[in-house]
């Protein structure tokens, strides 16, 4: 836990980071800060610096875009992570990939727990990471718990797509990439996957780029 003499330069970068205008900086791949285990959020930021940064990390979300978004991607070491995703899919990939509309939420000090034994394989991409896609399989169904921005408790089983951002953003706080658990033999550029895997499945690039989609 940290005294509050070791608190002060957290919330001092901060401070710094919300003073520039517009979204907040994106780090990518390769910058050790993402890494690193974060910390456990404990009141290292006061309630209004928290909310001011909570909302910065929405706006950077939304200007990305992206679905979610952890604090260290922003070069901020604490377990705290958003996530919305609107879902603008045709129906076909709504249903294979279980894309449902997403409110915005607020995860401090998320972790889940995997519900029933199915993985899905799909194409992923990280803000971090810009300019690329890979296949990884997730677990389906997980149980969110944590808190949100106000303290309170989170306690949400969550299938499809939200569970496969949870899965995501929880690994950021631990320093691990989507590409760690990725099929590398999937790994496409952003315009190979919109010319060429698009469809709602992996299948057809499984069998073209020559991977497994791990499913169980
Ligand atoms: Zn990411």
């Amino acid at each position: 836990m940290a005294s509050p003499r070791d608190r002060a330069p957290l919330a001092e970068s901060v401070e710094e980071l919300l003073a520039a205008e517009g979204p907040l900086t994106i780090v990518e791949a390769g910058d050790p800060v993402l890494r690193h285990a974060a910390e456990p959020f404990d009141g290292q930021l006061d309630s209004a610096l928290l909310a001011r940064f909570v909302a910065a990390l929405r706006s950077t979300m939304h200007a990305a875009p992206g679905v979610g978004l952890a604090a260290p991607q922003v070069g901020v070491e604490l377990r705290i992570a958003v996530m919305e995703d609107p879902a603008p899919v045709p129906e076909e990939v709504r249903t294979a990939r279980g894309r449902v509309p997403q409110p915005f939420r607020v995860l401090v000090n998320p972790s889940y727990e995997t519900v029933g034994p199915d993985r899905a394989a799909f194409f992923e991409g990280c803000l971090g990471v810009p300019g690329w896609q890979a296949v990884v399989a997730r677990h389906t169904a997980v149980r969110l718990t944590g808190e949100d921005e106000y303290g309170r408790p989170l306690d949400e089983v969550l299938s499809g797509w939200p569970a496969r951002i949870v899965q995501h953003e929880t690994d950021h706080l631990d320093g691990t990439l989507y590409l760690d658990r990725a099929e590398l033999r999937s790994l496409s550029s952003s315009r190979a996957t919109a010319e060429r895997w698009a469809q709602p499945t992996p299948d057809a690039a499984a069998a073209a780029l020559g991977f497994r989609l791990a499913r169980e």
